[in-house]
């Protein structure tokens, strides 16, 4: 799982738990989320 700080928008590849960014030592995280188009279906 891909973590993106929240403030920083830095990604860090961590296990869940004890998360703090090392670039600005915020702990807040968002989960990256995979950016994947999605095709609409038009029936
Ligand atoms: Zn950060």
């Amino acid at each position: 799982m891909t973590y993106v700080c929240a403030q920083c928008k830095k990604k860090l590849a961590q296990e869940e738990g004890a998360l703090r960014c090392p670039y600005c030592g915020s702990r807040i995280f968002v989960k990256e989320r995979p950016n994947i188009p999605r095709e609409v279906s038009t029936d």
